[in-house]
């Protein structure tokens, strides 16, 4: 049975929205695996992934499963009283990481908003009020609550709202000596994502983070890793700090973590933990029955050697793909990233251009992203079929001939 609905169009938008996005001009309708159809019937290749969430693709068989054999039982009961695929996700986490303790909630912002506030705490309560300093990245990206767009090094997305959160500081990615020069004994935490991702696909050196490592330790520091992008799969391990041999002290984890549905989790140690002691922090949704038992789901699929190994290879497929269309048509200047998460740098000639590029690719039947205005991002399904990726990268090329021949 289904539900007679009134009819809506992509004009809608523009009268009943906030008018804070501008999304394309086609309404998805369907998907299945990497395969996504429109209103009009029409079919495109999702390389796109919900920007770096659709871990298993649409409509994944074992998600829908997950989902909808929850749907039958419990929703959600509040945290007032705990449920049963929360802590069954939570132990899962625990059991894959070096965390001991798990705090859910809904969103990438919520999952670096809890790990914030609780650097903050773990530092006043051990030293007292004048430990509060945050170190992170410049270019980096950390959600859009006030809280983390501050921490976020991206003034376009924290100025003109009022005073800025004091007692933040940015430095340049991957620069070693700036972070040196920046870390003080008042600083609480760096903040630090493994790969930058909104920023343009920027995976940190391995002696950066080690450098990190070492001046959290050195000025009891926490060491903050925001793998809400990076996360549950995305870089080939199932946490980018895995693949650097880097261990970080918190971490949060969203976009992958539900496969598409919204969950997002801080995960911590015991002793930092017990700093968010009854009533410090929570969230009425957060460890919501559903979105546990999908991401319970998801990461009994994603942390398997099948998975993971399969987005190493893909990852090669990709690049070497990438990199020849970017060298037959002069678009890009390289090509980067872990995993399934790959930047195409635009080269000096199409610098400034990646939505043109976006435009062109879904011309094709194409989806794809830009990560900022001059890469353009591959966040694929990381169980896309060969034949998807081959006939995915053809209808790219395509877009870039066409597009380059004008
Ligand atoms: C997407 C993203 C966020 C924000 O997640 P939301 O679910 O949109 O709040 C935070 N950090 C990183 C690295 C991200 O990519």
């Amino acid at each position: 049975m289904s539900v007679q609905h009134d009819a809506v169009q992509r004009t809608d938008f523009d009268q009943v929205m906030v008018p804070n996005y501008a999304p394309a001009a086609f309404i998805p309708v369907r998907g299945e695996g990497s395969r996504v159809w429109d209103q009009s019937g029409r079919e495109l290749i999702d390389f796109a992934g919900g920007i770096a969430v659709n871990v298993l693709g649409h409509a994944h068989p074992a998600l829908v499963q997950a989902l909808t054999e929850q749907a039958g039982k419990l929703w959600h009961v509040s945290n007032v009283y705990t449920n049963e695929p929360a802590l069954r996700l939570a132990k899962k986490l625990v059991d894959a990481t070096f965390a001991d303790r798990v705090f859910f909630c809904n969103s990438g912002a919520e999952a670096n908003e809890a790990a914030f506030k609780l650097a903050r705490r773990v530092a006043f309560d051990k030293f007292g009020e004048d430990k509060y300093e945050i170190i992170a990245a410049t270019n980096s990206f950390h959600g859009r609550t006030l809280f983390t767009v501050n921490v976020g090094g991206q003034p376009k997305y924290s100025d003109g709202f009022g005073p800025k959160i004091q007692g933040i500081t940015h430095v340049p990615y991957n620069d070693i000596e700036a972070l040196k020069a920046a870390v003080s004994d008042k600083t609480c935490a760096i903040v630090l994502e493994p790969v930058q991702g909104e920023g343009g696909v920027l995976p940190a050196d391995l002696a950066y983070l080690q450098a990190a490592r070492e001046l959290c330790d050195k000025h009891n520091a926490l060491l903050v890793f925001d793998e809400v992008q990076s996360g549950m799969g995305r870089c080939g391990e199932l946490f980018a700090y895995m693949h650097y041999g880097v261990t970080p002290d918190v971490l949060s984890s969203a976009k992958s973590l539900g496969g598409g549905f919204p969950i997002a989790a801080m995960l911590t140690r015991d002793e930092f933990a017990k700093h968010l002691a009854v009533g410090t922090h929570g969230t009425t949704y957060g460890g919501n029955a559903l979105a546990c038992a999908v991401g319970e789901a998801v990461i009994d699929i994603v942390n398997t050697p099948a998975v993971l190994d399969g987005v190493k290879a893909r990852h090669q497929i990709f690049k070497a793909r990438l990199q020849q269309i970017g060298e037959q048509y002069g678009l890009f200047s390289g090509v980067r990233g872990l995993g399934l998460l790959i930047g195409a740098v635009l080269s000096d000639a199409w610098k400034g251009k990646a939505k043109e590029v976006l435009d062109a690719a879904v011309a094709e039947g194409l989806m794809v992203l830009q990560a900022g205005p001059d890469v353009v991002r591959f966040a694929p399904s990381l169980v896309v079929s060969e034949a998807d990726i081959e006939e995915g990268l053809e209808r790219f090329e395509r877009s870039v001939a066409k597009l380059t021949r004008v």
